[in-house]
């Protein structure tokens, strides 16, 4: 149980603005929760500039980064923190490739998306990012840690 608990992970999901107009959200919640991960987080949120850029600043010398800013923040998104063994690597793989049109069917962008600039969902590249993302989208007091030995089955 305790070697378990130390690779317990946290990561940050969005439904990017796409995703939440063409009412995909509930979709892309059911993946993570069939999936059997905890949910710590969740609100829809209309983010300003400044934490899109803080976002995603390590894409900022990229051409599409101004067009990245403007799609993030074009319309509301779904901010979530998930919790779990692996999740990070997991929901990357639920997720799939960045371009939906290489993504693998089966996986959200593969099944429901076709623009890597409309890709619908966002996941953590790694744990410190996991931490990091869910730390600049939420407060707190905003995240509740729920206690999963009522069911076993969440990790
Ligand atoms: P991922 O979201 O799969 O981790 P990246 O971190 O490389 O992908 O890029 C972040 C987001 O920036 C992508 O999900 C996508 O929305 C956008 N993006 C990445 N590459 C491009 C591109 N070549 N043209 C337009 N948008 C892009
Ligand atoms: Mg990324």
């Amino acid at each position: 149980l305790i070697a378990s608990l130390e690779l317990v992970d946290q990561t940050y999901i969005m439904v990017k603005p796409d995703g939440v107009q063409r009412g995909l959200v509930g979709e892309i919640i059911s993946r993570f929760e069939k999936k059997g991960f905890k949910l710590t987080g969740l609100k829809l949120f209309q983010c300003s500039k400044e934490l899109a850029e803080e976002h995603y600043k390590d894409l900022k010398g990229k051409s599409f980064f101004p067009k990245l800013i403007d799609y993030i923040t074009s319309g509301p998104v779904v901010c979530m923190a998930w919790e779990g063994v692996g999740v990070v690597a997991s929901a990357r793989k639920l997720i799939g490739a960045t371009d939906p049109l290489q993504a693998e069917p089966g996986t959200i962008r593969g099944d429901l998306a076709v623009q890597t600039g409309r890709n619908i969902v966002h996941g953590s590249d790694s744990p410190e990012n996991g931490k990091r993302e869910i730390g600049l989208w939420f407060n707190e007091a905003e995240l509740c840690q729920w206690n999963p030995a009522q069911a076993p089955w969440l990790r």
